[in-house]
């Protein structure tokens, strides 16, 4: 039983963008009121049920012709009746505790109920309705209320601790041993060892975090639907792209609406010529839930408040001292250290930005917020002279694809056939993984393909991990899925070069899940990877995208099949940088102003009534001009207040150490295949999981520890002088 997987699949799948990484458990905070009650569930019910069934598909996909909505809760009551049944199993065994009847039965504990939630999770997130909308905001807090109940079962941690105190004298090979760390530490760092008092006051706050989660989250929603501009005249339209009008026209007011949902706010800023109109949807966007009946400023302060105190009850100097203890940075300290290490240069690479921004409009209005992403875009024009439709037609979607894929043959000496499988949807395209010996690895299931039951953004996720018990190997089901604009029927997918980094980052993700060797679900694939590490090895394939060498395989026009010009791509290289003080600063803004809100002491966050007030103070207090806004405020941040990405935000980040310094040593050894190297990548990365702790897994793959200079030189900032730290 994947605890930390299950409590992954509750809101933080739901809200984010962001893809492939699953935080190991915590303290889970979607626990709701609901308590563990009656559960039933008849026969009658479940006849005819797909999920009662052994699935006689290739590769064991669930058979998604025949799941219907209505399958799904009949069969999660099920899934939860046979797992306690079988924790119960565990915690009542009349035998002494052993790894084998304790440890390895609670790692396989749950079989139906990971099945049918691993499918719930993934059909929710491509193919949505009303229908299975609503079913979501039932099952997840019954799969929450689950794990909660196992972390708190006395007698089943009774059994735990005991094989843990005995583990010098088990005998246990490195996985085994790792998984009996990881099973303890999960219900050490869940409070299970703590007195009946105190795991009441925990349970107690988890509710309350989680009603005030669920709420905040709501009023996001909300807030972000309701606002929009509706455009009639030409001026309010000057300057959009026929694309973007395409996109946001409604033909029932006979309007372009535009509304702020990132993606749309994000173009609209850019294209937009109307200056009103951009600091009308500007001011919409940072206001967001301030107000009165909707305000999450409040609910921030009380959510900062419940989560310094549960750590303190835990016994934690701060939530943020809690959840970073099991990440590569450690403490927040060195968090923050970080963060402010990049932050220096990127925010004085932003004030040049501002001065030649300001240049360019001269004195006829003086610079402001919502000026910044319209006259960037104007800058990387007239300087690069950059637009996707000179790129687009060397990026076709197949050979992008093929691209990838030779990539890890290349590297890895592994290989991708196509095969006939029915998907989720009809654009789902299949893969089987092979080794180097020809042996199964995997299916690669990729959906490209945005449609409005699909939630936005680029992700990985699995139909079924990787497991080995009781020599019963399974192999992974790894999906891949974009949100690339179907092209008219008859044309080819042309990609924007933003778009080839995604693939590549998503199918680093697919690597990880897919080559995995490890023989237990909880650190299997991206599984029990650390926040701050899971996207280091899908950031670093992104490297290659640019690279000469990849070009000759990937980027071939569509109809010529001329190999992309370098100098596009030197340009595109040189674009890349344009504008990244800006970038940095207002991601390193939101990350900063996450850390703060979590390193509150009790008393601290006791002081605080006013979030906009203590934004101020945070963001002021790191210098940040008053031209940037945090990519995120306290009142819409909804990563860390409604998911699962406190105390985390600032991982993407560190994770990008990782990532340019991993891929300096493929420079260093003058080879963007180096056998070598990627012998190493391939053994304590791909394949590795969270076998060890990152640093550790890392290190043996680099030879060294990771340096941040790459990084610094990636973005186009100045390398501190030596001996700054
Ligand atoms: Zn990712």
């Amino acid at each position: 039983m994947k605890i930390s997987r299950l409590i992954g699949l509750g809101l933080i799948a739901l809200m984010l963008s962001a893809c492939g990484g699953k935080d190991e458990g915590s303290a889970t905070e979607e626990a709701t009121e609901a308590a563990v009650d009656e559960i039933s569930v008849s026969d009658a019910e479940l006849e005819g049920n797909p999920f009662m069934q052994e699935w006689d598909t290739p590769y064991g996909v669930p058979p998604f012709a025949v799941i219907e909505n209505a399958h799904y809760m009949p069969a999660v009551k099920k899934g939860i009746l046979e797992q306690r049944a079988e924790i119960e199993a565990i915690a009542n065994n009349p035998e002494a505790p052993t790894f084998e009847n304790t440890i390895v039965a609670i790692e396989a504990a749950g079989e139906l109920l990971t099945k049918v939630s691993s499918t719930f999770g993934n059909i929710t997130s491509t193919d949505t309705d009303d229908e299975l909308r609503a079913l979501e905001a039932q099952i997840y807090p019954m799969l929450t209320q689950e794990n909660n109940a196992i972390r708190f079962n006395q007698a089943l941690f009774a059994r735990v601790q005991a094989v843990y105190e005995q583990r010098e004298s088990l005998d246990l090979d490195e996985q085994d041993a790792r998984l009996l760390e990881l099973s303890h530490r999960g219900f050490i760092r869940s409070g299970a060892a703590l007195s009946p008092d105190v795991k009441q006051q925990i349970a107690d706050i988890n509710t309350e975090i989680s009603s005030l989660t669920t709420e905040y989250g709501q009023n996001w929603v909300l807030e972000t639907k309701a606002f929009t501009l509706e455009l009639t005249k030409d001026e309010e339209i000057a300057g959009l792209s026929d694309d973007f009008k395409g996109a946001v026209w409604d033909e029932e007011n006979e309007a372009w609406v535009v509304g702020l949902n990132r993606s749309s706010y994000e173009t609209f800023m850019v294209q937009s010529e109307n200056r009103e109109l951009r600091e009308k949807l500007f001011d919409a966007y940072r206001l967001r839930a301030t107000a009165e009946e909707r305000d999450n400023g409040k609910l921030a302060i009380r959510i900062a408040q419940l989560r310094a105190k549960r750590a303190e009850l835990l016994g934690y100097e701060s939530h943020a001292h809690y959840q970073l203890e099991t990440r590569m940075a450690k403490t927040p300290q060195a968090a923050e250290d970080f963060l402010l290490r990049v932050w220096r240069p990127g925010l004085e690479q932003a004030k040049l930005e501002r001065t030649d921004m300001q240049a360019m409009i001269g004195d006829e209005f003086t610079f402001a917020g919502h000026d910044w992403w319209h006259y960037a875009e104007k800058l990387r024009l007239e300087r690069y002279a950059l637009d996707d439709n000179a790129t687009k037609p060397y990026l076709k979607l197949e050979n992008v694809r093929a691209g990838a894929f030779e990539m890890a043959k290349r590297l890895f000496g592994v290989t991708f056939v196509e095969v006939d499988v029915e998907g989720w949807n009809p654009v789902v395209e299949s893969f089987e993984l092979k080794d180097t010996d020809g042996n199964h690895l995997g299916l690669f299931m990729t959906d490209m393909y945005a449609r409005d039951s699909k939630r936005g953004g680029a992700w990985m996720n699995d139909y079924r991990s990787a497991s080995n018990i009781g020599g019963e190997e399974v192999r992974p089901l790894i999906t891949n899925n974009l949100n690339l604009p179907q092209p008219p029927t008859g044309e080819p997918t042309l990609m924007r070069f933003s778009d080839v980094e995604t693939l590549f980052h998503e199918f680093g993700h697919g690597l990880h899940g897919l080559m995995t060797q490890i023989r237990y679900p909880t650190f299997a694939g991206t599984s029990g990877s650390p926040r701050d590490y899971v996207e280091f090895p899908a950031q670093l394939l992104e490297h290659w995208t640019s690279q000469p060498e990849m070009l000759e395989i990937y980027a071939r026009h569509y109809e010529t099949d001329e190999v992309m010009p370098i100098e596009l791509v030197e340009r595109i290289r040189l674009a890349s940088n344009h504008n990244q003080g800006f970038l940095t600063t207002e991601f390193i803004a939101a990350s900063l102003l996450d850390l703060r809100w979590h390193m509150l002491s009790v008393e601290e966050a006791a002081q605080i009534t006013d979030a906009r007030a203590f934004e101020k103070e945070v963001l002021e207090g790191y210098g940040l001009i008053p031209e940037i806004e945090p990519r995120y405020r306290s009142n819409y941040f909804s990563h860390i207040f409604a998911g699962g990405y406190s105390a985390g935000y600032y991982a993407y980040l560190w994770s990008e150490i990782l990532d340019a310094d991993g891929f300096e040593a493929f420079k260093q050894a003058e080879d963007i295949f180096d056998p070598a190297t990627a012998a190493r990548l391939k053994k304590w990365v791909y394949e590795a999981g969270g076998l060890r702790d990152a640093d550790e897994l890392y290190r043996n793959f680099r030879g060294q520890d990771p340096s941040i200079e790459p990084l610094l030189e990636g973005r186009g900032f100045a390398v501190e002088e030596a001996g700054g730290n």
